[in-house]
């Protein structure tokens, strides 16, 4: 059994997560709905990537004899008011969730629950891999997005990209 403290943050980032999915499924539909096909593949992998990582904390939960309890999850009401802005809107969300997977770090540290720590050092690695990949996208979409051609290509690019399921395994 898990302190209840550390399992309380643990099975809200069961509904976060799913609200991440919820909400790259949103972004997803928006670059469909407006022909980027490519960026809407890129965010609709995302959102798979989300819903796996709900099934991690789901997992651990069990692993660790806890219930896991959920609850509804939000309506997402991020404004997606151009292509540019889905992205820096994306951002702000990872960062968002950086800081909530830091806190449930810090409770675990607290209580000495050395194997939550190690169940999350997966996600902190993972939350500094996500930023890194929505800065960089954005960056290109600064350069390239105001060209037709250029944007064109990159989302082309983006729609080769496949769905890989998450390196942990519980
Ligand atoms: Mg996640």
């Amino acid at each position: 059994m898990l302190k209840e403290k550390v399992a309380k943050l643990l099975n809200q980032q069961v509904n976060k997560e799913f609200f991440s999915a919820y909400l790259y499924l949103d972004f997803s539909n928006y670059y469909y709905d407006h022909g980027l096909e490519g960026f809407g593949n890129w965010y609709r992998i995302q959102a798979q990537e989300e819903r796996d990582h709900a099934m991690l904390f789901v997992q651990y939960l069990q692993n660790n004899g806890e219930k896991v309890v959920l609850e509804s999850v939000e309506k997402p009401t991020v404004p997606l008011s151009d292509a540019k802005t889905v992205l820096k809107e994306g951002l702000k969300h990872e960062r968002y969730v950086t800081a909530l997977i830091h806190t449930i770090y810090d409770a675990a540290y607290g209580e000495k629950d050395f194997r939550t720590m190690q169940f999350l050092d997966w996600f902190v690695k993972e939350q500094g891999e996500e930023e890194t990949n929505v800065e960089n996208l954005l960056k290109r979409f600064e350069l390239f997005g105001d060209d037709p051609k250029s944007l064109y290509l990159l989302d082309n690019e983006l729609a080769a990209r496949t769905y890989t399921p998450p390196s942990l395994v519980l």
